[in-house]
């Protein structure tokens, strides 16, 4: 069968790392990104000189419009689309929960929670059975991410209930849905939270001593979607040195 991802967010970090894996893996990858053309055009390019098959996409996931476009855009180019990979997401400066605006702890939420949702929705409208999605989720769903961005780890809460309800509803459709949790990657995502060097300076606090790369995280997201783990869903991997 044809296998083909859509990575949502994919043109940077964990999701670029994803992409490239993916495609190595003989999915055809289509990559969306929101803003950042040439990122997601460089990860194209690169998978392509590898000799894999890629497009890359715009689309805010947020909004629901631009995600059934996205859809319809990869069915398009690719074909059906019969793996997702919900990998977008933001968080802000570091700060505690009382100093937090409403418009932030909207955007995180809309961000990472609302696209997560949509996605899943015309996936599973339009899923070829059997279909798998992984749900990129954080570490910070469980330590709950005090003092910095209480905003972000209820938005991987809200991900990880999304995953466990959504991954009953569809089990018997063959669609299986899992989770991995990061946490500590070395990705530009913590120059967005205020603190480049963030992953260096709890190091010595993570029990495995250091940071983790995307193409660890990567890893376990293809082991998901592949038939390997044929007998997993509702689950969740966690990818934090042992935090
Ligand atoms: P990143 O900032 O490099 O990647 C996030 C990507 O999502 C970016 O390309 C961004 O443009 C994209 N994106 C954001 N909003 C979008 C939207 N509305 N529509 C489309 N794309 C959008 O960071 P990363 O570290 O690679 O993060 C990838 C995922 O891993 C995120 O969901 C993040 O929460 C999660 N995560 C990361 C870490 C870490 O330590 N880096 C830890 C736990 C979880």
């Amino acid at each position: 069968m044809k296998k083909t991802v859509l990575v949502t967010g994919g043109g940077r970090g964990i999701g670029a790392a994803t992409s490239r894996q993916l495609a190595a893996e003989g999915y055809a990858v289509c990559v969306n990104y929101r803003s950042d053309k040439i990122s997601a055009e460089a990860v194209v390019a690169d998978i392509q000189a590898a000799g894999g098959t890629a497009f890359a996409c715009q689309g805010d996931v947020s909004d629901e419009s631009d995600v059934m476009a996205l859809f319809d855009a990869a069915e398009q180019v690719l074909g059906p689309v019969t793996h997702l990979v919900n990998n977008a997401g933001i968080l802000f400066e570091q700060t505690p929960l009382v100093r937090m605006s409403v418009a932030r702890f909207n955007q995180v939420m809309i961000t990472n929670v609302t696209s997560c949702f949509l996605c899943c929705r015309e996936f599973i409208r339009r899923a070829q059975q059997p279909g798998a999605i992984v749900n990129v989720s954080s570490a910070a769903s469980r330590t709950g991410a005090p003092f910095e961005y209480v905003d972000y780890a209820a938005s991987k809460g809200a991900m990880d209930s999304l995953t466990k309800g959504l991954s009953l509803e569809v089990a018997a459709q063959k669609i299986r849905v899992n989770t991995v949790r990061p946490g500590f990657i070395n990705t530009e995502m913590h120059t967005d939270g205020g603190e480049p060097d963030r992953v260096a300076r709890l190091s010595p606090q993570i029990p495995l001593q250091r940071g983790g790369e995307p193409e660890e995280v990567a890893e376990a997201i293809a082991w998901l979607l592949s038939e390997k783990a044929s007998y997993v869903t509702g689950s969740f991997i966690d990818l934090a040195g042992g935090k």
